[in-house]
């Protein structure tokens, strides 16, 4: 139904109403009636023919890679159309259609044009009221959704709020606002659930399918993405927790403890390399394989039956590399002073609490205060994670570029770090690529509305000066970033997202 036709039914409907009730428009408040209408005529008379309204955005030219295949395809491009927040309609360079008028333009000549990103694993954090760091840097990124894979975390504890409600009425801020955006969506899941025993200060303890049922209604009702599970929950339950969230069509990610035993109870979703480790392990570890530092004994000769097992399942691998290994990665190097510049006054996270950065700050310092041994098992690690990730995607593994991003990881940054270190594997850069837009889009349910450029999805819209499947460094190379139809950073205007910075966008 078209808004003419709606609006006329609407008027049909209440002149109606009026008719039969008697009553005034004048007393009523509620429904405001458009003035210009000629009311008693218009139920009878056609509409008239609908005037072609301009467009809301036109991308003029530049070279698409959609990310719908598994394979580059660049496509170059007369024009893309965006019209109530959608992708409207995507002209090849080829077809004789026009563009039409748009009430603003983009020049993509010779630019990229690819879906906006996705951070796929962050812990959200407000930081300041209205979490403005949150928005301008993920904007400033490129990135256009956030999905929270827990919530709060001690923020929680000190306020005394609950931790559910705080994660979704930060939800509903962050998306509140769909006519004029200023920042990510935001997707959650919630508290994590967790086994009787489970010792996570922010998980749900459940044990029966009655209990894990009654939990995840109560989820259900809050409105969750998904669901997160923490790594003490066994196998048996794991798959009752997979049935549940299957009959209630949400997906489930999260921690666990060994591979195969997390693909055989049906999760989709590994996180960190840990489960791994567990899976294809050479020796024991005397460390605990959560400390990164037993990753070295990943038998490569055991991996393939955890990799074919992911393969045919359709598992999501997050490796977490940044969280994991960054402050020991000759690539990131410069990241401590880099984040220094950007958490100075003025600058990108400046405004950020001072704690929060000291967090920052420690968590790079980790290596410095390291003993010789450990940093040696750690970086020996970080190069057999890499061997076992270029396998993987080889076979047809699909990795997510997720950050875990939070408390002392930056958002924004972080996930362009994470795909440089998954991109230095060894892995192709496009596949690094899908790992940040169309696979976190499936692996949340959320890929009928984002993670690819087609015709009907959200107009989540990242352009680049320079090609991300030559060299995953070019997606650092942002001209603009659409959201929903609204330009939030363009090369000649950063005002919307860095209010308080008065350097440029780059
Ligand atoms: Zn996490």
């Amino acid at each position: 139904m078209s808004f003419q036709t709606r609006v006329l039914s609407v008027i049909s409907l209440l002149i109606l109403v009026m008719f039969i009730t008697g009553c005034s428009s004048e007393n009523d408040t509620q429904v405001q009636v458009p003035q210009t209408q000629s009311q008693p005529t218009v139920a009878a008379t056609p509409p008239p023919p609908p005037v072609a309204e301009p467009a809301e955005l036109v991308i003029r030219g530049g070279i698409l890679l959609d990310m719908t295949s598994d394979e580059p395809n660049p496509t170059p491009l007369k024009g893309m159309v965006v019209h109530d927040r959608k992708i409207a309609k995507i002209i090849p360079s080829n077809s004789s259609d026009s563009l039409p008028e748009a009430v603003n333009t983009i020049d993509a000549e010779g630019k990229y044009i690819l879906p906006g990103l996705i951070d796929g694993h962050v812990h959200f954090r407000v930081w300041l009221p209205g979490a403005p760091i949150w928005k301008r840097a993920s904007i400033q990124y490129g990135i256009t959704t956030l999905f929270d894979t827990g919530p709060c975390g001690e923020i929680c504890d000190e306020t005394g709020q609950e931790p559910n409600e705080w994660i979704k009425a930060y939800k509903d801020f962050m998306n509140s606002n769909p006519d004029n955006p200023d920042g990510p969506s935001l997707y959650i899941t919630g508290r994590r659930i967790q086994d009787k025993g489970g010792k996570h200060p922010v998980g749900e303890r459940l044990e029966s399918r009655e209990e894990i049922a009654n939990y995840m209604d109560s989820l259900v009702e809050l409105g969750v993405d998904g669901i997160k599970v923490e790594s003490s929950v066994p196998g048996d339950m794991r798959a009752l927790v997979m049935e549940e969230a299957n009959a209630r069509g949400l997906p489930v990610v999260g921690h666990s403890s060994d591979a195969m035993e997390t693909i055989n109870a049906g999760m989709k979703f590994i996180e960190h390399m840990w489960p791994i480790t567990s899976s294809a392990l050479l020796s024991e570890c005397p460390e605990p394989l959560s400390s990164r530092r037993c990753d070295y004994l990943i038998d490569l000769d055991k991996a393939p039956a955890v990799i074919q097992a992911m393969v045919d399942n359709t598992v999501y691998l997050n490796p977490t590399l940044y969280g994991g290994w960054a402050a020991f990665a000759d690539s990131m190097a410069s990241g401590a002073q880099e984040d220094e510049r950007a958490m100075q006054p003025g600058e990108l996270y400046g405004d950020m609490p001072e704690r929060y950065k000291e967090g920052v700050r420690r968590w790079w310092a980790r290596a410095g205060n390291m003993e010789a041994e450990a940093l040696e098992t750690t970086k020996k690690s970080l190069t057999r994670v890499g061997e076992f990730l270029k396998i993987f995607s080889d076979a047809g593994g699909r990795i997510l570029a997720a950050t875990d991003a939070g408390d002392d990881k930056l958002v924004g940054v972080s996930l362009h770090r994470e795909m440089k270190m998954i991109a230095d594997a060894g892995v192709d850069p496009y596949k690094v690529l899908l790992g940040a837009t169309r696979w976190p889009a499936e692996m949340s349910y959320k890929d009928d509305i984002i993670g690819t450029i087609e015709e009907g999805k959200h107009a989540d819209i990242l352009i680049l000066g320079a090609d991300p499947t030559e060299n995953i460094i070019n997606t650092r190379n942002i001209q603009y970033v659409v959201r929903l139809g609204k330009v939030l950073r363009s090369p000649d205007d950063c005002s919307i997202i860095i209010p308080p910075m008065s350097t440029t966008c780059n």
